[in-house]
């Protein structure tokens, strides 16, 4: 736990969220400020601050969370039309949150490329 860090408190109860899914690992819950009709972010538990700080040791934490969106996207409704997965690495890739989060976009038709 990150004491700074926004989705550690989303993760550890201290902001509340109303999950849609949730583990031991990880929690699924609905952007603060969705940019399409379906908007979810998944977040590890554990705090790993961007994709660039994941190792080989996480590679069972991330397989269970890359096999799970799946059923959350279908739980959702995503399923038949698809969704988007979105990882935002720092500045450039448009990270505002320093914890490794999916974005599960859906609802609408997708852009390429994004801006
Ligand atoms: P990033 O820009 O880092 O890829 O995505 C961070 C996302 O977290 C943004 O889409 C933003 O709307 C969302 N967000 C930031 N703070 C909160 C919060 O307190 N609760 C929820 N549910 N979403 C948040």
């Amino acid at each position: 736990m990150q004491h700074d860090c926004i989705f550690c408190k989303i993760a550890s109860k201290e902001i509340p969220v109303k999950a849609v899914y949730e583990d031991e690992h990880m929690l699924a819950f609905p952007d603060i400020n969705p940019v399409a009709p379906v908007h979810l972010l998944v977040i590890p538990k554990r705090h790993i601050s961007n994709l660039l700080e994941v190792h080989s040791s996480d590679g069972e934490l991330l397989a269970h969370i890359m096999t799970t969106i799946p059923k959350i996207a279908t739980e959702a409704g995503l399923s038949e039309e698809g969704f988007r997965l979105v990882i935002n690495t720092k500045r450039h890739g448009g990270q505002t949150v320093d914890h490794l989060h999916w974005h599960v976009l859906g609802g609408r038709h997708m852009e390429w490329p994004p801006g």
